[in-house]
């Protein structure tokens, strides 16, 4: 069998490390039924701190392709031309990324099965670019795996029940097999107590009256605030004036680069509470205990909330400010981001579905 898994942000080369690792597993151990898997980078991330660094750190091999893209119009088109050139059995995708929706646009039009890896979430913000991008991806798809029971019915409230599975969330494994700790706190001499910070979507960075908020509630926070700042988030503060006042105004705060995955694990581990919009972070704060206030109105990831470790306190400053001072400290265990396990599922899955 023949696969072309498509690529192209952060999550997405976090999330295709473990299921590139379990097929190398399964190859070795059934080679008659050996799987040859090809990534293509679609490039919309591109630069050492958000692609390059997760390629070393992790190991993942060089991709065959990579389209250097990053604008989503051409994406398609370019993955359309090589898929056409190749024909693969099927193809891969996750998330709901534009590189996502350009591989299952591309799928698609050449009548290719399509492979959904992180199926069914929805956040019911029909303004996410995100939710929509995975509403179509989950359309087009033959094979959906869901992280969660939870993913399993909202498939089902749309009419999707043919070729679901809950196998568990790839990012369970990848917290559990691969975020050994490392020396950052040495290096950038960060000393506990800290928060950490994270903003990058563009729900929070597209308006400036929103990150405003975020700051202003933080202005006040004696404790100091790691904040590991994405490229967007850098771009747009970099394009306001009051927003670089603001953040000069915010004592604790010390921004660094956007980090490698082992860097982000240990930062998670070690902070005493973890403020994001990521939804990766959200649940990275659940598997390694760490309290958790989510900058948005909604969450894909309602277990994190059902299981105590995760409170949605938007941008408003106050709400900000009461989560702080009364954070979320219940951690119960919960099964439903499955067994640590989820890679393996997933290819036994595609191994014997002959589409
Ligand atoms: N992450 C990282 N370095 C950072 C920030 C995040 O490695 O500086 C990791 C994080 O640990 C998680 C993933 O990136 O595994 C989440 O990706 P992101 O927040 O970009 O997207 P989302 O999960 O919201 O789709």
């Amino acid at each position: 069998m023949n696969i072309i898994t498509i690529i192209g942000a952060r999550p997405q080369f976090i999330k295709a490390v473990m299921v590139s690792r379990a097929i190398e597993r399964h190859n070795k151990q059934y080679p008659s039924q050996a799987i040859t898997e090809r990534l293509l980078h679609t490039g919309q991330h591109y630069d050492d701190e958000m692609s390059a660094i997760f390629f070393r750190q992790l190991q993942i091999p060089t991709p065959t392709w990579n389209l250097n893209c990053t604008l989503p119009e051409s994406m398609t088109e370019k993955i359309i031309t090589i898929l056409r050139q190749e024909r693969p059995d099927q193809v891969l995708v996750y998330g709901d990324t534009n590189s996502t929706l350009a591989g299952a646009l591309a799928a698609h039009q050449l009548n290719i099965p399509l492979i959904h890896i992180e199926a069914g979430l929805r956040s019911y913000n029909q303004e996410m670019p995100e939710e929509k991008n995975r509403i179509i991806a989950d359309q087009l798809s033959s094979i959906l795996f869901c992280p969660t029971p939870k993913a399993i019915d909202n498939l089902r409230k749309e009419g999707i029940i043919h070729g679901v599975f809950w196998v568990g969330d790839v990012m369970f494994d990848a917290a559990k097999a691969l975020s050994t700790s490392c020396d950052i706190l040495q290096r950038l001499c960060i000393h506990k107590p800290f928060y950490l910070l994270t903003i990058h979507r563009a729900e929070n960075t597209n308006h400036i009256e929103r990150l405003m908020s975020i700051l202003q509630a933080l202005q006040s926070v004696s404790t100091p605030i790691i904040w590991p700042m994405h490229p967007r988030t850098r771009k747009t503060i970099s394009e306001n004036k009051s927003l670089q006042e603001l953040l000069f105004e915010c004592r604790s705060i010390r921004v660094i680069d956007s980090q490698g995955y082992l860097e982000m694990a240990t930062l998670e581990k070690e902070a005493s509470l973890i403020l994001t919009d990521s939804g990766g972070v959200q649940k990275e704060a659940y598997f390694h205990k760490t309290p958790c206030l989510t900058l948005r109105e909604e969450t894909e990831w309602q277990e994190t909330i059902i299981a105590g470790s995760n409170l949605l306190v938007g941008t408003d400053s106050n709400r900000i400010l009461e989560g702080i001072q009364n954070p979320p400290d219940s951690f119960m265990p919960i099964s439903d981001f499955g067994d640590g396990h989820a890679a393996e599922k997933i290819v036994q899955i595609i191994a014997n579905n002959n589409l």
